[in-house]
C-alpha cells in the first residue's frame, strides 16, 4: 500500500516536474521572444532617433542660412552706393566663405575674360531679371563653397539692382523732364555747394544766364510742339559745350543757366561765346520746320561781382537784360 502511495506520488511528483519544465521553456521562450521584439523596436527607435537628429541637423543648416541671407540682405540694403554695397558684401562673404581675393566689374570686358581661363578663379555673373548687371571675380573659393557664393552674389545683385533704381529716381528728379537739363532747385543747391567750395578754396566760380532771342515769335510762328523741341535743342545744345564738372540748368520757360566751377571772369566769357556760337550755328530740326534761334546770355563772377548766391544770379540776369538791350545774340558780363 505504502509502495503503491509512493509510486503516485512519484509519478505525480514526475508529471508536476514534466510541466514545471514545459512551463519554464515555454516562459523561457516568451522572454526571448519578448527581448527580440524589444531589440527590434529599440532598433527602430534608434533608426528614428537617427533620422530625427539628420532632419535637425538639416532644418539647423537651412536655418543659419537664412539668417545669414537675412543679415546680408539687411547689411546690404543700408547702402544706396554700388562700391559700398560691394564692400559690406565682401566682408559678409568673409564671414561665410573662406576665398582670396574678391573683385567686381560692372560690365563684361577684356579682364572678366581673362580671369575666366585664369586658374584658382570662380567668375560669377550676376544677374537681374534676366539682365546681366556685373560680374564677380573670386580667387581661391573651394568647390564646395561654390553654391554659397552663388546664393551669396544673388543678394549682391539684387542690391545692385537696387543701388541702380535708386540712382535712376534720383537722376529723374533732378533732371527737366523737356529739356534733360537739371531743375532748378538742384542747380541752386549745387550753387550753394559750389559757392562753399570755392570760397574754402579761394578760387572763383561763374554763374551764364541764357534766354533763348523772340522764344514767343517761334512758339507763335511754329506752335508750343515746336516750341518744345527748340527748348529741347537748346538744352542739349548747352550741355555739349560746357565742361563735365559744369553744371546746366533750365532756371525758367525758355531760360537756361550754368554753373562754371573754378572759372573767372574770362573764362566765362569764354564758355558763353562757344554757347552762342553753337546756338547760332545750328539749324533745329521740329517737325516739318527746320527752325534758326539764337541765345543771350549774362554772366557773373564770384567773388568779384558778389559772394552770394542771389545776387549774383541777379547780377548775370542784370547782364542778361543788356545783352538783349545791345541786339541779342550777345553775352554780356556784370562786371564790364
Ligand atoms: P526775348 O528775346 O526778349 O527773350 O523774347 P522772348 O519772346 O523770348 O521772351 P518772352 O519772355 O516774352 O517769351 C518767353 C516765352 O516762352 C513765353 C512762354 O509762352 C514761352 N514758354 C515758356 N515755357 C515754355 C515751354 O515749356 N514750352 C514752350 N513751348 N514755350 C514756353
Ligand atoms: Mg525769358
Ligand atoms: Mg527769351
Amino acid at each position: 500500500m505504502i509502495l503503491l502511495l509512493f509510486s503516485i506520488t512519484l509519478v505525480y511528483v514526475g508529471l508536476v516536474m514534466i510541466h514545471a519544465k514545459g512551463v519554464a521553456s515555454k516562459i523561457e521562450l516568451d522572454t526571448y521572444q519578448g527581448v527580440l521584439r524589444a531589440e527590434e523596436i529599440s532598433q527602430k527607435l534608434g533608426k528614428k532617433k537617427g533620422n530625427l537628429d539628420a532632419q535637425k541637423e538639416n532644418l539647423q543648416a537651412e536655418a543659419l542660412e537664412i539668417f545669414m541671407l537675412y543679415e546680408i540682405t539687411k547689411e546690404i540694403t543700408k547702402s544706396f552706393n554700388e562700391s559700398e554695397a560691394f564692400e559690406i558684401f565682401k566682408r559678409k562673404l568673409h564671414e561665410h566663405v573662406e576665398f582670396k581675393e574678391c573683385c567686381f566689374l560692372g560690365s563684361l570686358s577684356r579682364e572678366v575674360k581673362d580671369l575666366r581661363k585664369k586658374e584658382g578663379y570662380f567668375v560669377f555673373t550676376l544677374q537681374s531679371k534676366r539682365k546681366k548687371i556685373g560680374y564677380l571675380a573670386i580667387e581661391g573659393v573651394s568647390e564646395k563653397d561654390k553654391e554659397k557664393v552663388m546664393i551669396l552674389g544673388h543678394q549682391f545683385a539684387l542690391a545692385l539692382r537696387r543701388v541702380h533704381l535708386y540712382e535712376e529716381i534720383e537722376q529723374i528728379a533732378i533732371t527737366d523732364s523737356l529739356t534733360e537739363v537739371h531743375t532748378r532747385r538742384h542747380v541752386t543747391e549745387r550753387f550753394q555747394e559750389e559757392l562753399k567750395r570755392s570760397k574754402a578754396r579761394n578760387i572763383r566760380m561763374s554763374f551764364l544766364m541764357i534766354d533763348v532771342d523772340f522764344f514767343k515769335k517761334f512758339n507763335d510762328q511754329y506752335g508750343h510742339l515746336t516750341g518744345d523741341q527748340i527748348l529741347r535743342e537748346t538744352g542739349a545744345l548747352i550741355k555739349e559745350n560746357i565742361r563735365e564738372i559744369d553744371i546746366a540748368g533750365r532756371y525758367g520757360g525758355e531760360e537756361f543757366c550754368v554753373i562754371l566751377p573754378d572759372t573767372g571772369y574770362q573764362g566765362a566769357q569764354y564758355a558763353a561765346e562757344r554757347i552762342r556760337k553753337a546756338v547760332e550755328d545750328a539749324v533745329i530740326k521740329a517737325y516739318d520746320a527746320s527752325v534758326k534761334i539764337t541765345v543771350s546770355i549774362g554772366t557773373s563772377t564770384f567773388p568779384d561781382d558778389s559772394k552770394k548766391m542771389d545776387e549774383l544770379i541777379d547780377k548775370a540776369d542784370w547782364a542778361l537784360y543788356r545783352a538783349k538791350k545791345k541786339g541779342r545774340n550777345k553775352v554780356c558780363s556784370f562786371g564790364i
